[in-house]
This record gives structure tokens, sequence and C-alpha cells, in this order.
């Protein structure tokens, strides 16, 4: 094993670079930050171009009936095309690959299957994991993020979830459970959960853990037991608020199972999408480390300032009793929340009186953003799941920390 990755993910970890790979430079090319940037590139060269192709084709010459046939059920069984060539787009898409090769690597997995969204990758790991096997429940640790809680709560994928507390897996599985799920740092306060403890309660079950919030930057998740890795690829990843995507990325027969989900219901990853995500993942580095200096600086200001109850932040020695951070984080990442003491009064009073934040759902982009969980991305969670009336939540950009700090301070005194 290098930095966690096993001997068989060596093979393809030498075809990533071209250069001349021995047992003394395979470091070079575990490393994150060159993964980041030439992932998934590996034939551009021989291919004659610097940037990553952009294919859009939804259908595909057909070399014969027999050959394209051939190809069109090793793709929609999960498996990948023959020479019977690609064709159609909901099948397999190149630089949709690309992407998920690069995934794949950065998360130390097999392979990486890509969707339109966070959500239909959720939906597609549900379905999998729920027409692999015969159980029809799943465990579902809080919190989770608003979205993936309502999913899994609506009963709409035929499935029956049991919600509970990180140290509770292990009495809420049953002999029917497919599937344990799992968000840590924890959308939208933060919490951090021990994936390889609740691996062990799982017993066998395949766990997934929701990657969005720490990116393969911060956490691989896979090198702790996890069995799927889930990305809202719309966050972080992108990280230009201008690309919707989920991805996942797990073992090959997962892979296999998920991309036989993904030809039959369709949720696919638009190319251009695809494009956008992946040349993201190049500077995915020194985006998350610089949002999280600035994070970092923010979280201690904030913890300071009159009218403030609290801050969660993983960087703070009270939000981090098992002391993960270090462990299984390897930092405390760019979103905090905090509460306030004026309740949602003040909450509504900060989100209307910011002016280099703004005011929107989602995170993970190069501006910083604010938002109100309860009233927001977590509105649809049950009443005794939600967030509190009185909390924020930041997703910390790349702009100076100070403006953000002077920013908050002025919509605080707007508040009070
Ligand atoms: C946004 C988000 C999702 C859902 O992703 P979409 O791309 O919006 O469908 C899932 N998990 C987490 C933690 C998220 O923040």
């Amino acid at each position: 094993m290098i930095c966690g990755v096993t001997d068989d993910r060596r093979a393809v970890l030498h075809s990533v670079l071209p250069i001349n790979v021995d047992s003394t430079t395979v470091g070079r090319v575990t490393s994150l930050d060159t993964l980041a940037v030439h992932a998934g590139r590996t034939d551009l060269a021989a291919l004659g171009v610097h940037a990553l192709p952009l294919d859009l084709s939804t259908t595909n010459p057909l070399p014969s009936i027999d050959s394209g046939g051939a190809s069109y059920e090793a793709m929609a069984t999960g498996g990948h095309p023959t020479e019977g060539g690609l064709v159609y787009q909901r099948l397999w898409n190149p630089t949709v690959a690309r992407f998920e090769e690069a995934l794949a690597l950065l998360e130390h997995t097999d392979a990486a299957v890509a969707f339109s969204t966070g959500m239909a990758a959720l939906t597609a790991a549900v379905l999998a994991a729920a027409t692999e096997g015969d159980g029809r429940h799943v465990v579902a640790v809080r919190p989770l993020y608003g979205g993936s809680d309502h999913l899994l709560a609506s009963g709409m994928l035929g499935v029956e979830t049991t919600y509970c507390a990180p140290d509770e897996v292990a009495g809420a599985v049953r002999s029917d459970t497919c599937l344990v799920v799992v968000e840590t740092p924890a959308n939208p306060t933060l919490e951090l959960v021990d994936i390889t403890a609740v691996v062990e309660a799982a017993g066998g079950v395949p766990v997934l853990v929701d990657n969005t919030f720490a990116t393969p930057v911060l956490q691989n998740p896979a090198d702790h037991g996890a069995t799927l890795v889930l990305h809202s690829a719309t966050k972080y990843l992108g990280g230009h608020g201008d690309a919707m995507g989920g991805v996942i990325a797990c073992p090959e027969p997962w892979a296999e199972a998920l991309r036989r989900v993904r030809a039959v219901t369709g949720a696919l990853l638009h190319p251009m999408g695809a494009y956008l995500l992946h040349r993201g993942l190049a500077t995915l580095p020194v985006r998350v480390r610089t949002q999280q200096d600035g994070a970092g600086k923010v979280a201690g200001w904030l913890a300071s300032q009159p009218g403030v109850r609290e801050v969660r932040y993983p960087g703070l020695a009270e939000c981090d009793p098992l002391h993960l951070v270090g462990r299984q984080l390897r930092g405390p990442g760019a979103m905090i929340a905090f509460s306030l003491e004026g309740g949602y009064d003040a909450a509504c009073a900060v989100t209307e009186s910011v002016r280099l934040f703004t005011h929107a759902v989602s995170l993970g982009g190069v501006d910083s953003l604010i938002q109100h969980p309860a009233g927001l991305t977590h509105r649809p969670v049950a009443p005794e799941a939600r967030p509190h009336a009185d909390t924020l939540r930041l997703s910390i950009g790349l702009e100076d920390p100070d403006d953000l700090c002077a920013d908050l301070a002025q919509a605080l005194t707007a508040a009070r």
C-alpha cells in the first residue's frame, strides 16, 4: 500500500502519467495535487490536443448490427463499450468517462459513475443496493443534507429508512438492510462521524459516505472502509457554481450495478457538465486549502462576536470530540455553521444585511454564500431532526477573510 492505494490500483496509477515509474517514483504519481491536474488526461498528447475533448454526440455510427448490438448489450448490463462502439450517449460518453476516471483516482477506488445531480447519484445507489440483493431497508445516520433526508424518508424508492445517531447503527441494521448512509462532515452543522466505526457497526452491509463537504482533498472514505463515496459535484468539485452533477466512487462491481441503473433510468451527467467538473478538479486542491485557511480565520473571529451563541467548525476542539481531524479528515474544511442569540429574527436580518456574501443555497464555490438551513436546504426534514431556526450556514470562498469578517460584522451589527 502506498498512500492508501492497493497494489492492483498501482497498475492504473502507472498509466496516469506518461513518466517512467519505478518503486521510488510511485509517490509522485499518487500525489493528490499531480493527480488533480493530470488524471483522466493521459491520452491527450497522443490525440494531439491539450484541453479536454468535449464529445456531444447523442448517437454514434455503428460498424454492424451484430457488433453494435454486442456493445449495446455490454454497456446496458453495466460493462464497457466493445468494438461495436459507443452506440448512444445514455450508455456511454467519453467526456463523462474521463471525469469518472479522474475522480476514481482521487478517491482511491477502482471506478466512479457520474450522474446528472447528487440526488440522482444517491437515487442510483439506493436502487442498486436494493435491486442487487433482496434487502429493502436503509439505515441513515442523521444529520444528512435535507434533500437526501427527504428522498430516503419519502418511500419513493421502495425502501424503508431507519434514521439513527452514529453510535446506534449496529442496533438499527436488520437482516434486510441493504445500505447504510452517512455524511461527514454533515450538512449543515458539521458533525463528524467516525467512518471506520460505522463500517464496523454495519457488519458487512455496504456503507455510503457523502464526501461532498470534505472533497478527496481532505478525506478518502474508501480508505476507512466505505464501499460507496458520493459527491454532489455541483459543489466543490466544479467549484464555480455553474455545473450540476453527482458522482459515486466505488469498486468495479458496484460501478457496473450503478451503470445498469443509469442506463435504465437515464439520469446522465451532460458532457458539458463533465467537461466543467473535470476542469474544476485541476484547481480543487488549491481552492479547498485556500478556502479552508479563510474559513479557519472566519470561524475563530465569529466565535468571539457578541450576538453569536455558538460556532460549529471542525477546527474548533469542541466540534471534534473524537479527534477525527488529522486521523480521518486531513483538515477542517471551509464550511461553518453558527447560531445567533437573536434567533430566527436575527438570522433574517443577517442574511438580508450581508453585501459580500451572497444569500443563496448551495456551497463549495469560489465565492462565499450564506443561507438558513431550517428555512431552505433542510426545509423538507422532519421537524424533530431539522436544524434550529437560529442557525446559519456559511460556505467560505476565496475572498480575503478580513473582508468576509468585515461584512459579517456589519451584518451582525444590523441584526442587533
Ligand atoms: C447539495 C448536496 C447534495 C445534493 O446534490 P445535488 O447536486 O444538489 O443534487 C447531496 N449531499 C450534500 C452533502 C449536498 O450538499
